[in-house]
């Protein structure tokens, strides 16, 4: 039950993941949650260390995209400033949204990684369409968590992580 939330990796900061380690891993894509993800709601517009990591991947030729459980309208709106292909209303835990942007760019599952800052659903989806994660952690800490109880959840799943796979720690980089 609890593998079900595990991700591959656990990195303390997703601008430390260059494309050399991506590619090192044989990730051709990087799929990624939006919200305290790639920005927070104190920063819409993403950090200075946000676009110079995706200048990186882009001057490597690894796509980055936006894979969010939001509608349409919203996640539009959020990624403008990133300008940032998107898939909305992915339906995480659940993984269709990371399949069918895998199947439409017609990538294997070991050439994609999912990174986000949700066991519950971002690493969760990730396990379910067989593709590899990065849990990062959360941008802020004041998040746009919706109940008291996702939190709490979120919370036992760690500590049932911790007890299961003592080895998943946070990492600086992939090849730690
Ligand atoms: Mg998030």
């Amino acid at each position: 039950m609890i593998e079900k939330f595990k991700p591959t990796w656990m990195v303390n900061s997703i601008y430390r993941v260059s494309p050399e380690q991506l590619k090192a891993q044989g990730i051709r894509t990087v799929f990624s949650d939006l919200d305290n993800t790639l920005i927070a709601w104190n920063n819409p517009n993403g950090t200075q260390e946000l676009r110079d990591w995706m200048m990186s991947l882009k001057a490597a030729g690894i796509p980055l995209i936006v894979i969010s459980n939001n509608s349409h309208r919203r996640v539009e709106r959020a990624v403008a400033p990133l300008n940032l292909p998107f898939v909305s209303r992915a339906l995480k835990p659940m993984s269709f949204g990371i399949t069918r942007a895998r199947m439409r760019l017609g990538l294997e599952k070991d050439e994609v990684v999912m990174v986000g800052d949700q066991l519950l659903t971002d690493v969760a989806a990730a396990n379910t369409a067989g593709v590899r994660s990065i849990l990062v952690r959360p941008l802020v800490a004041s998040d746009q968590w919706n109940t008291k109880f996702n939190r709490i959840m979120e919370k036992q799943v760690k500590r049932a992580l911790r007890n299961n796979y003592p080895a998943l720690t946070w990492q600086e980089e992939l090849n730690d």
